[in-house]
């Protein structure tokens, strides 16, 4: 069985809306769908409702970030999901916290808030999810991507 490897990594940050052309009549690869910030090809589910598929709803210009709905949520009266795409650009390991930077507010995020186990680093390329509370804005679920 033949493999497809596809590269999902994006070495620029800068969202590239020029489409293609055709591609290459032997390249096999699947068309990528979507777009927007986040890694092509990547779809996102609801938190509350992981079996729901949450939709592209727009772009905060205040956070710059990316707004998903899901519609079950949306239903309940729950705010949509806002995704931030951005680089890690202050870590204090010692306090457990550090900060994220895209474009828009800066994005604290403490420890507790990694989607996964990593070592945070500067420069580091992350998505997360943003609230907002008082103090400003806060990241959730921090993911390297
Ligand atoms: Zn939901």
């Amino acid at each position: 069985m033949r493999q497809i490897k596809i590269d999902y990594r994006r070495p620029n940050p800068v969202p590239q809306p020029a489409p293609r052309p055709a591609p290459a009549p032997n390249q096999g690869r699947p068309p990528v769908r979507g777009g927007g910030t986040e890694h092509p090809g990547k779809t996102r589910r609801c938190n509350r409702h992981p079996g729901v598929h949450m939709v592209l709803a727009g772009y905060n210009t205040e956070w710059n970030t990316v707004r998903y709905l899901c519609p079950m949520c949306h239903a309940m009266g729950l705010p949509p999901v806002e995704v931030a795409t951005g680089v890690i650009n202050a870590y204090f390991p010692e306090k457990g916290y550090g900060f994220i930077e895209n474009g828009g507010p800066r994005i604290f995020f403490h420890l507790s808030d990694l989607a996964t186990r990593f070592t945070p680093q500067l420069g580091m390329p992350v998505t997360c999810r943003v609230e907002a509370n008082d103090k400003g804005l806060i990241g959730r679920e921090v993911t390297p991507r």
